[in-house]
């Protein structure tokens, strides 16, 4: 048998009336149909970690759960002709954690379709601190070089890309690296006298508070970014695309502040604004490995290991309020075996 975190929940016309979360040792027949068996040695918790796990609606979809929308570890087993014991693997997303038991637990089983082989320059510890959030994050970078968002460019023309909920996992992880691809960021944290000294090692260039940009303004303001990574949703995004540069892009990645979008067309059809949407937990498998080759050689692993706390499997139960509640900083890796 190995332990897992298990989430009970009872829901009654859509609202969760009775939840626990509980680590319990369990048997391999508490597994879910999948070919591919896998040693966990890592997760990691993510906002909707944080929700799954903190008995909040929206992510876990049945009941009882293993949760965690991450794992890392090695192949123990498989049915799949593509994946043999002892290779390195991560999944992101996928449904995991959602509708299937997740990473959070010493075993899991998933379908091998999802997998993604760690590259060899990237520790399993370092693939549990990127996680879905660095995944996302990398993502939302991909997307603004697609969209010709250039660091030459942008540094040439002083300009800078913004960052939302920088010192959150995804804000974090794209601080450092469009910093490492040689963007000038400008980060965007509720938390400037506790998080500025920590965003500006991540590589940040300057750093602004949250509240510039989470109220409401006019459609159409002072252009000051040349693209944006947002986390954040809400007003603050429809602050972001008000003050994005002719021709620049905006990556939307989150909805921490909520996900209405209170904006009007002005910024899409007078400065040719770009919205483009991130989505990790169906990205086709092309994608995600690209992506995580990419971080693979872009992401400053310094940068990496500051942003980074580890907590065992007990831990990460009362670290899911502290996410949720915006406690953490960067990213909290789960060691599943502590
Ligand atoms: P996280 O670590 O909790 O980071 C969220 C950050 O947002 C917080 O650290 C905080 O940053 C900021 N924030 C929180 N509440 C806010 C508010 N009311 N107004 C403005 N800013 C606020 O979570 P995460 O794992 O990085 O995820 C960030 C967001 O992206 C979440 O909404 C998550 O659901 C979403 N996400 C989406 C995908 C996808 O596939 N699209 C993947 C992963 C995550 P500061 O303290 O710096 O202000």
């Amino acid at each position: 048998d190995f332990r897992a975190i298990v989430i009970e929940q009872q829901v009654d016309g859509g609202r969760i009336t009775a939840h626990t979360a509980e680590i319990r040792r369990v048997t391999d027949d508490f597994l879910m149909p999948g070919d591919v068996t896998i040693d966990v040695e890592f997760s990691d918790l993510n906002y909707k970690d944080g929700l799954a796990v903190g008995g909040r609606p929206g992510v876990a979809r049945t009941s009882p759960l293993i949760p965690g929308i991450d794992v890392v570890g090695t192949v123990e087993r498989s049915d799949d002709p593509r994946w043999r014991p002892g290779d390195r693997v991560t999944l992101n997303g996928a449904g995991l954690g959602e509708n299937h038991h997740g990473g959070l637990a010493e075993k899991a089983r998933v379908s091998g379709d999802a997998l993604v082989r760690i590259p060899d320059a990237i520790t399993s510890e370092q693939a549990a601190a990127i996680g879905t959030a660095g995944f996302t994050a990398m993502l939302a970078v991909l997307a603004l070089e697609r969209n010709g968002v250039d660091p030459r460019e942008v540094a040439e023309r002083a300009d800078s890309v913004l960052v939302t909920g920088a010192a959150g996992g995804v804000g974090s992880v794209a601080v450092a690296l469009l910093a490492k691809l040689g963007y000038p960021v400008t980060a965007s944290t509720g938390r400037v006298e506790e998080a500025g000294d920590y965003l500006t090692d991540l590589g940040a260039t300057a750093i602004i508070d949250r509240s510039e940009l989470d109220a409401p303004g006019r459609p159409l303001q002072s252009q000051r970014w040349a693209g944006a990574v947002d986390s954040v949703g809400s007003q603050t995004l429809a602050t972001v695309l008000a003050q994005t540069r002719y021709g620049g892009t905006v990556a939307a990645c989150g909805l921490a502040q909520g996900p209405d979008l209170p904006t009007t067309v002005l910024p899409f059809i007078l400065r040719a604004v770009s919205l483009v949407g991130i989505n990790s937990v169906d990205a086709p498998l092309a994608l995600r490995e690209t992506a995580w080759r990419r971080l693979a050689t872009d992401l400053d692993e310094e940068a990496l290991a500051a942003m980074t706390r580890f907590v065992s499997l007990a831990e990460a139960i009362p670290a899911a309020e502290d996410i949720l509640a915006g406690r953490l900083r960067g990213r909290t890796v789960v060691d599943v075996r502590a």
